[in-house]
């Protein structure tokens, strides 16, 4: 079955939105989406394309992986970044801490993160928090995660210091408690299942 859909406008737009957490419902498990909208036409057609995809991690991957692009592209044209330089806080009194800032995560390497994780992007320190408090970007800003679920989001929300890899397992379940009893079983905190 092939639903097309025609977006002409802002309000077409903000209707499509709300009108996602049933296209992506079991209702429209073997459904083709044929979008065609005068706004946003970029977004729309990944979310489109994600529409598109049948199989849940392959879903869930392209869905995360556009999310970190939008995140990436947000911060970068906003100057969101941070401040971290010379192996310390820009703010002194993060420069007492052991690694010159106030968190640590046992997958830092010396070139910096090792992997892609999206709670990490959407994380902002207190200091990040309040020199760009009218900029920072939360879950609900990136319209392309309307395709998950709210366990998924309050997922992306708090699972920091994983690899993609096993951020888009969890994800991929989909269940907030199996997600809370990772967090409390795992052996330790930074290992990866
Ligand atoms: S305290 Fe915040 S701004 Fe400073 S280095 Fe750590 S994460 Fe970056
Ligand atoms: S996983 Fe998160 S906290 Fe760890 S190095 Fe990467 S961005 Fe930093």
């Amino acid at each position: 079955m092939v639903k097309t859909i025609e977006i002409t406008d802002e309000t077409g737009y903000q209707k499509f939105l709300k009108q996602l957490p049933l296209y992506r419902s079991a209702l429209y498990l073997f459904t083709q989406f044929r979008i065609k909208s005068r706004v946003h036409a970029e977004r729309v057609e990944e979310i489109a394309r994600a529409l598109n995809m049948k199989k849940r991690r392959e879903r869930v991957s392209f869905v995360y992986d556009r999310a970190c692009d939008y995140i990436d592209r947000y911060n970068e044209e906003n100057g969101i970044i941070c401040a971290y330089v010379n192996g310390m806080c820009e703010d002194p009194k993060h420069q007492r801490l052991p690694n010159g800032c106030c968190f640590i995560c046992h997958m830092q390497t010396s070139t910096g993160c090792p992997t892609r994780n999206i709670s990490c992007k959407l994380f902002y320190c207190d200091h990040m928090a309040e020199k760009h408090k009218d900029k920072i970007l939360t879950v609900k800003d990136i319209d392309i995660l309307r395709l998950f679920t709210p366990e998924q989001r309050l997922i992306v929300k708090e699972n920091v210091f994983v690899t993609r890899k096993t951020h888009i397992r969890l994800l991929s379940m989909g269940s907030y408690p199996l997600y809370c009893i990772y967090s409390v079983i795992k052996p330790f905190r930074f290992k990866n299942i």
